[in-house]
């Protein structure tokens, strides 16, 4: 059975040792470049599954990203995207590298969509404890969703009262964006 902390032999060969978790617990950065390489990544459950340490259902590769299904996906078809180096969050990623997950996120959630036909297709990246990251290597939910599923990736769009609808108050903020987004 896959488990988050198990190491099983079925599908390791595919990987086949690019490092050892217990032998040698760093990930060499020949392998993905651009990681953070450091302690934290020894001990991460999803640099084990590109390892090939931990058991994963792969479902896609390519050079640096990894697609598998989420071992308790919230609908069916619930899959996860990945970089195949170690980033904690997006902030700690170029723009380049992200792309990279987010072609093969486009790949995924289009192979989801028809073969599954959900009602339509959630994409997810969480980025910090609050923004609900419980895995700190950066993951794209590729997320099927299905009539009253009630998931609750919820927020009144209806209301007319709220400060935050107010439009001068989403001009200043759009302002700090454009000045920061200008570098
Ligand atoms: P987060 O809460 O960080 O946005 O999402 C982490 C996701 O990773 C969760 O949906 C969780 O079910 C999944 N996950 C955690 N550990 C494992 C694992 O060992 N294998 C797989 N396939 N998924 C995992
Ligand atoms: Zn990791």
């Amino acid at each position: 059975m896959e488990s988050g902390h198990q190491i099983e032999a079925t599908n390791i060969a595919y990987f086949r040792r690019r490092y050892d978790c217990e032998h040698g617990p760093r990930i060499e950065q020949t392998e993905f470049t651009g990681g953070q390489d450091d302690m934290r990544a020894s001990d991460c459950i999803f640099c084990k599954i590109v390892a090939g340490t931990s058991d994963s259902q792969e479902i896609y590769q390519d050079e640096t990203t990894l697609a598998f299904m989420d071992i308790r996906p919230a609908n069916d078809g619930h899959c996860l995207v990945i970089p195949k180096a170690h980033f904690e969050t997006v902030f700690d990623m170029t723009p380049a590298a992200f792309a990279g997950v987010g072609s093969t996120v486009a790949k995924v959630a289009r192979a989801v969509n028809e073969v599954l036909r959900p009602g339509g297709v959630s994409l997810i990246q969480a980025n910090g404890e609050l923004a609900g990251q419980s895995v700190l290597h950066v993951h794209v939910h590729v997320l099927p969703r299905r009539t009253d599923d009630n998931l609750l990736i919820n927020w009144d769009r209806n209301s007319n009262n709220e400060r935050r609808f107010d439009r001068e108050r989403i001009a200043e903020i759009a302002e700090r964006l454009r000045s920061r987004l200008r570098g």
